[in-house]
């Protein structure tokens, strides 16, 4: 459906892909080396009508399917994701840029999801109650809600989706997914890897495409819920638009992370931290530090051991073993550079800069190297907004206190960590801030799979976390049964209110 000769990726339903009917498409690159390699399609509202319909005519048979059965299938999808998940890993390399390592890092958390699905028998346990009145028994299950949506971001192409479809999936309900355009494809490799497990047709579909895919998935009555992820804007349009359809909306927002190093840690071991998560996947990542606190008479020293680390950081393309790639596209790059410019008019200072950055890759690639801001206000541009790039601002403050205002003054609140040997103050620190995940000399705090994933603020619109118990929650509804099985003592008219006897 496309003038130019490039290959192009498109949706999947039915267990098989769909080539739809609208001839819009998008180019998608190669960061490392800024070529197109290939191109996305773009779904009119009828693509999308059709992918859910494929989600919708499968759903009663899936619910109805035993758990034994659909619990065997998940663990298959397991085992075969296990065994090719480098094949995976060289896909999301060739599309975002994070370096292999990186990619592979990804899948092994999605795979993580995956495991804690397969133990959905014990998770869709519901509760009884014998005897609650006289003869009477109560008790609780839990049931799939129907096709549900996904829509994720570029940053994390296979882990974010697997942050919801195993369990919405093992929960009994159909997934439509719709991938970022700019590395679609993830999802197809995912669909491919689900048929060939042995899912029946229409229980994972991917409907590629913009914001005309999401307008329909966020109005198609079909839909009962819906998981996003993305940078708060479009969150906030999601759970607003998702919700006043009279769907479950848990949408996933932007970041602006800050670790605080108190006067006490260890600045090695905190340098190394602030390198690894300010740098780590470009700074593309929602968990990456972009704030580093130096609290008291650190600042100094501190700001010298990331220096040095970050220069001897290898940027360049992900295939060759460097230790960090290129931003996602050309104007994103463009985008994060001028911020670093804007921060050096405002007066911060640009202690490493990445403008410029010697790289072991292509020329054409969209290179910018670890940067590192000193003397950052948050009155400044690169304090106030979400970069999403390898950019690193240090801002000093003389107090444990100062800094937690910091935090809790700022309008996201996904993660954060602090790093101190003192474990009064990281008691005190785990209570006070007002953010969703929190690390303790954890840089980058992910929960693990069978705890919950999300923010707090402007981090996540909606009640409910991604993963573990509150995506089992999401991805079912709850039905209360009370039974009383009839004799002859029963009889009678009585048109009172039921009470418990
Ligand atoms: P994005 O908001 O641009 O896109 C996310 C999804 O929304 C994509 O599928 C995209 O096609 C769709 N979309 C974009 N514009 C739309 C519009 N106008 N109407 C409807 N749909 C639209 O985000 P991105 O650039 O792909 O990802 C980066 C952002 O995601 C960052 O802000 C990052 O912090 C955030 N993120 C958050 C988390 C988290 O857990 N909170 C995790 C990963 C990424």
């Amino acid at each position: 459906m496309t003038s130019s000769q490039l290959p192009v990726v498109g949706h999947w339903a039915g267990n098989k892909p769909y080539a739809g009917t609208s001839d819009r498409t998008l180019p998608v690159t190669d960061p490392a080396t800024g070529e197109v390699t290939r191109e996305v399609a773009l779904a009119s509202v009828e693509d999308a009508r059709a992918v859910v319909s494929a989600a919708k005519a499968a759903f009663p048979a899936w619910r109805d399917t035993s758990l034994a059965k659909r619990t065997q299938i998940v663990f298959r999808f397991r085992e075969l994701l296990n065994e090719r998940k480098q094949e995976l890993a060289a896909i999301i390399t060739s599309e975002h840029g994070k370096v292999l390592d990186d990619a592979a890092g990804e899948v092994a958390r999605g795979l993580e999801v995956v495991e804690f699905a397969c133990g959905m028998p014990h998770l869709l346990k519901g509760f009884n109650t014998e005897n609650a009145s006289t003869g009477v028994d109560v008790e609780s299950i839990n049931q799939p809600l129907g096709p549900v949506a996904i829509i994720s971001p570029f940053n994390f192409p296979a882990m974010v989706p697997m942050w919801f479809f195993p369990v919405a999936i093992a929960a009994g309900n159909t997934v439509v997914l719709k991938p970022s355009e700019k590395d679609p494809s993830a999802s197809i490799w995912l669909a491919e890897l689900w048929a060939e497990a042995g899912l029946p047709e229409g229980v994972f579909n991917v409907l590629q495409g913009d914001k005309t895919a999401v307008d329909e998935l966020l109005e198609n009555p079909a839909i009962k819920a819906v998981s996003f992820v993305g940078s708060t804007p479009i969150a906030k349009y999601v759970y607003a638009t998702g919700t006043a359809n009279g769907k479950r909306v848990q949408a996933l927002g932007g970041a602006k992370n800050h670790a605080v190093i108190l006067p006490d840690a260890d600045l090695d071991l905190a340098a190394d931290a602030m390198v690894n998560a300010g740098f780590g996947s470009a700074g593309e990542r929602c968990m990456a530090v972009s704030v580093a606190v130096a609290v008291g008479s650190v600042a100094d020293t501190l700001v010298e051991k990331i220096a040095e680390r970050a220069r001897g950081l290898r940027t360049g393309d992900g295939t060759r073993g460097c230790d960090m790639g290129p931003l996602v596209t050309g104007a994103h790059r463009d985008r994060v550079a001028a911020y670093v410019d804007q921060a050096e008019k405002d007066g911060a200072g640009v202690v490493v800069d990445g403008r410029g950055v010697q790289v072991d890759g292509a020329a054409g690639g969209f290179w910018l190297g670890p940067t590192l801001l000193d003397h950052v206000s948050t009155s400044m541009s690169c304090y106030t907004d979400e970069i999403f790039g390898p950019v690193l601002s240090v801002v000093r403050v003389e107090t444990y206190q100062e800094a937690l205002e910091l935090i809790n003054a700022n309008p996201y609140g996904n993660g954060t960590a602090i790093f101190t040997n003192d474990g009064g103050a990281a008691r005190r620190f785990r209570n006070e801030v007002e953010v969703g995940m929190v690390g303790i000399n954890v840089p980058i705090p992910v929960p693990v799979a069978y705890y919950s994933f999300g923010g707090w603020k402007n981090s996540l619109f909606g009640d409910t976390h991604a993963h573990g118990v509150e995506g089992v929650h999401f991805y079912t509804r709850t039905k209360a049964v009370t039974t009383r099985w009839l004799d002859p003592s029963h009889g009678g008219i009585n048109l009172g209110f039921p009470r418990n006897a």
